[in-house]
């Protein structure tokens, strides 16, 4: 059952400590060769439920399912998610390609030549990987990041709001590295604030409001029938 699915979510819940609950029922999938947009405003629950992704926190309850295989801590199938950490810690006097070499390292991981290669490509960092990472723009530093999140190729990767702080050229490229990662088969969860960029770089939509998911489907679909998901999503 769901062998060949990247990501099926059942029922999700997640209740802090303090007893807020961030995350109250999210059901949704992303299938190969899609890119789907996670939208929401600020505090809806995205952050969180990319996290329980991740492995990075324990849902309360419900399930995930990663290519068929339950998600649980220190499952084995966490290595065919690539995600995007918040802030990763570059060395600044190292080139790129450099940073990327140390961090695979660092996860003991074998990884192809050829596969390395690949990210950077998809990345479009181009020869700007051999620059040291002090001389890059914004822009440059998150696509080293996605770089990093793509390595080896995940067949699934996780973004939180990799366009954040970005401007509309870098969005743009942003946005073509999404859609040439999720060819091939592969797939891509992405989130975000702005109906726009979902709009424009996704190819379905799971809106989420207050923990809620309120619309999911084909982002035309999303985007022409729902008024009220824009007025929801709109920027303060
Ligand atoms: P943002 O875009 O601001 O990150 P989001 O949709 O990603 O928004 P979350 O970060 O998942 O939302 O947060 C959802 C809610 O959970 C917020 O109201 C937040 O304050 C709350 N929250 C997040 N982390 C914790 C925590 N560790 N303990 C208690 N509440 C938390």
């Amino acid at each position: 059952e769901y062998a060949d699915i990247p990501l099926v979510i059942r029922g999700l819940r997640k209740e802090y400590a303090d007893g807020f609950v961030a995350v109250s029922r999210v059901d949704f999938e992303v299938h190969r060769g899609q890119v789907v947009g996670l939208l929401g405003p600020n505090g809806a629950g995205k952050t969180t439920t990319l996290r329980v992704l991740m492995g990075l926190t324990q849902p309360t309850a419900g399930e995930i399912h990663v290519f068929g295989h339950r998600l649980v801590p220190g499952s084995p199938v966490l290595s065919r998610i690539g995600a995007l950490v918040e802030g990763p810690g570059f060395l600044p006097h190292l080139t790129g390609i450099a940073n990327l070499r140390s961090y695979w390292r660092a996860t003991g991981r074998p990884l192809a030549d050829a596969h390395f290669d690949e990210a950077i490509e998809i990345a479009g960092l181009g020869d700007s990987i051999h620059r040291r990472i002090k001389t890059y723009s914004h822009g440059m530093r998150q696509r080293l990041a996605i770089a990093q999140a793509m390595l080896g190729l995940p067949e699934l990767l996780v973004l939180d709001e990799p366009t954040d702080g970005l401007d509309p050229p870098q969005i743009a490229e942003m946005r073509r590295v999404l859609r040439r990662y999720a060819t091939g088969g592969r797939a891509v969860l992405v989130s975000s604030h702005l109906l726009a960029e979902v709009e424009q770089s996704c190819t379905h939509a799971v809106v989420v409001n207050k923990g809620v998911i309120v619309a999911a489907g084909p982002v035309e679909e999303i985007v022409g029938e729902s008024p009220s998901v824009q007025f929801d999503v709109s920027d303060p």
